[in-house]
């Protein structure tokens, strides 16, 4: 068994990984070990071919490779020491300024003791059995990133004939690069009345190529004994339930499902931080510190991010958290607030706020609604909104002056329709 000491862990070397070890050695930060599964560091990055990255982060538009190279650049020159091919598999804390994180790497064991340790362990995606598609398991379903990778990474076709499961994000993409390499995308196929992705994925992967999107469809089961031979799909009504009699059968050879992303945090649910059923993630405050003292969460492993750019972002801002952990022995004792969901908010991080700092939010609507108002009445905020959409995340600052006179011990987010005031 290896030893090795850190001011900052860094677990996952994806976008928030990279940007949070970057940026953890930028703050001083003597010893920042960065530890990746992968032999590729990167995360998704490397495997997103498309342009649509860094934006906001770089106010370029990047492809993904590009995006992870310049993090890496970055990384490797300020002198993180990088362990690839080493997978977390348990998490220990100690003492308050000392957690254990036991690896797996082609060192053998490694014992990594840190003051500080980042999650950014990223998202997995669901699986077919999990979004209730019965059938045998023939050869041609593969999740979209098992795609992704044979295509992008190995320069294989899963096959020529495809249907997809699921309007997010990656589904979109997945369709318009099938396309792109001369696939047939018989169909995308959407359970609920409305497109799970991006307005501009929908016009850009969808509608420029004529895929048919079908909302309020669904996949009930796979056609095929050895090899995808075709799917049963059909309407449901309010409460997703197939109606009786509109199946039909879509020929196909693949099928590819796209049905969600979930936070990639076992080590930490087994090591008893407080859990959010809403993002599926653990419970942070607006340091992005876990009810663990000196665990930190970023990316996709703290809230399912649409744009690479906020998982930078959040990286950041919880390496910048972890140094002020390290410089002043942990963060103030304060009462935290709670942040409660109100009207139509499904979910919001950080879930708690001390209140001493401008806190960015990021939520998610359960409805897609027009002209509405964005509303933390405790703090007198009001924020007129066109629309919201539950693919679009929001994101919105409270500065710390607003929180100056709060006197309840809580506050409450909700989306409200205007003509309601
Ligand atoms: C198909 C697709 C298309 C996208 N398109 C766009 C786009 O056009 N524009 C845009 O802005 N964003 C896009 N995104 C979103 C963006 O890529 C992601 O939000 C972002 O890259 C997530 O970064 P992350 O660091 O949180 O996670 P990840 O990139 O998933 O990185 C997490 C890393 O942690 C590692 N890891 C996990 N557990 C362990 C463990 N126990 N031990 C060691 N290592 C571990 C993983 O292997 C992985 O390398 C897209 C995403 C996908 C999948």
């Amino acid at each position: 068994m290896k030893k090795i000491y850190a001011d900052v862990l860094v677990l996952g070397a994806g976008a928030a990984g990279l940007a949070a070890a970057a940026k953890a050695k930028e703050f001083g930060a003597e010893h920042v070990v960065l530890l990746d599964e992968k032999e590729e560091l990167g995360g998704v990055l490397p495997q997103c071919i498309h342009p649509g990255f860094g934006l906001h982060y770089y106010r370029e538009d990047l492809t993904g490779p590009e995006f992870a190279f310049r993090l890496y650049e970055k990384v490797r020159n300020l002198g993180v020491e990088v362990h690839n091919q080493a997978y977390a598999i348990e998490l220990i804390p100690r003492k308050y300024d000392e957690k254990i994180v036991r690896a797996s790497s082609p060192e053998g064991l490694l014992d990594i003791h840190a003051k500080t340790v980042i999650f950014a362990t990223g998202a997995r995606e669901r699986q077919r059995h999990e979004i209730g598609i019965i059938g045998y398991r023939p050869i041609g379903v593969y999740t979209a990133g098992q795609a992704q990778t044979m295509m992008d990474l190995y320069g294989m076709m899963p096959g020529k004939e495809i249907v997809i499961v699921g309007s997010g994000d990656v589904g979109l993409i997945m369709a318009r690069r099938f396309a792109l390499q001369g696939a047939h995308v018989k169909a995308v196929i959407e359970i609920l009345p409305y497109p799970g992705g991006l307005t501009r994925n929908i016009q850009q992967c969808l509608i420029d190529f004529g895929i048919p999107l079908y909302l309020s469809h669904k996949v009930i089961s796979v056609n095929g004994t050895k090899r995808v031979e075709g799917v049963i799909v059909g309407k449901v009504d309010e409460k997703l339930n197939t109606i009786p009699g509109s199946e039909f059968e879509i020929k196909c050879d693949t099928l590819i499902v796209s049905a969600g992303l979930l936070p990639r945090v076992e080590l930490l649910m087994r090591a008893g931080a407080f859990m959010d059923p809403a993002t599926k993630s653990a419970v942070v405050n607006e340091y992005l510190e876990t009810t663990i003292p000196g665990v930190f969460l970023a990316g996709n492993a703290l809230v399912i991010n649409d744009l690479v750019d906020y998982a930078a972002e959040q990286g950041e801002a919880a390496a910048t958290s972890a140094i002020k952990f390290i410089q002043e022995g942990g963060f103030p004792s304060c009462v935290q607030k709670s942040v409660v969901k109100g009207r139509n908010v499904r979910l919001i991080v950080p879930q708690l706020i001390t209140g001493e700092n401008d806190v960015f939010f990021y939520g998610r609507v359960s409805q897609p609604e027009e002209d509405v108002y964005l509303k933390v009445p405790e703090v007198g905020m009001k924020l007129r909104m066109l629309r919201v959409k539950p693919p679009e995340m929001l994101r919105f600052k409270i500065r710390k002056k607003q929180f100056e006179n709060l006197e309840e011990d809580k506050i409450t987010i909700s989306v409200e329709p205007r003509s309601e005031g």
